[in-house]
């Protein structure tokens, strides 16, 4: 069992791949989407092994229900609701999952 001080280096470890293999991913959409899908999944797998949750500006970089890299415009519809609660609608066009972001309480989007 790791020690404190080691769980937070290697948890500072794992945030900077999760963060690279976003990156990676954007890069890659234009040449072959299924390398983005694979990168997202890695970047998961590093996220639940090292119990690292994922930016928050991240997490709207894919699809929850099967885990796609999502760029607007190609694989992913956003659209903005004022009605009721304001909130940002990302439908996933590879599965036609809706994830809704509320916009109260957040800051920067
Ligand atoms: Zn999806």
């Amino acid at each position: 069992m790791p020690c404190r001080e080691q769980r937070r280096e290697i948890r500072r470890i794992a945030l900077e791949r999760i963060k690279r293999l976003f990156e990676m991913a954007d890069a890659m959409f234009n040449v072959d989407p299924s390398l983005s899908h694979r990168y997202v999944e890695l970047a998961r797998k590093i996220s639940m092994r090292c119990r690292v949750r994922i930016p928050r500006d991240l997490r709207r970089r894919f699809c929850h229900r099967c885990y796609k890299f999502l760029r607007p415009g190609v694989n992913c519809r956003v659209r903005l609701a004022k009605r009721r609660e304001p909130h940002v609608a990302i439908t996933c066009l590879e599965c036609g999952n809706v994830m809704r972001l509320n916009l109260r309480g957040l800051k920067g989007a």
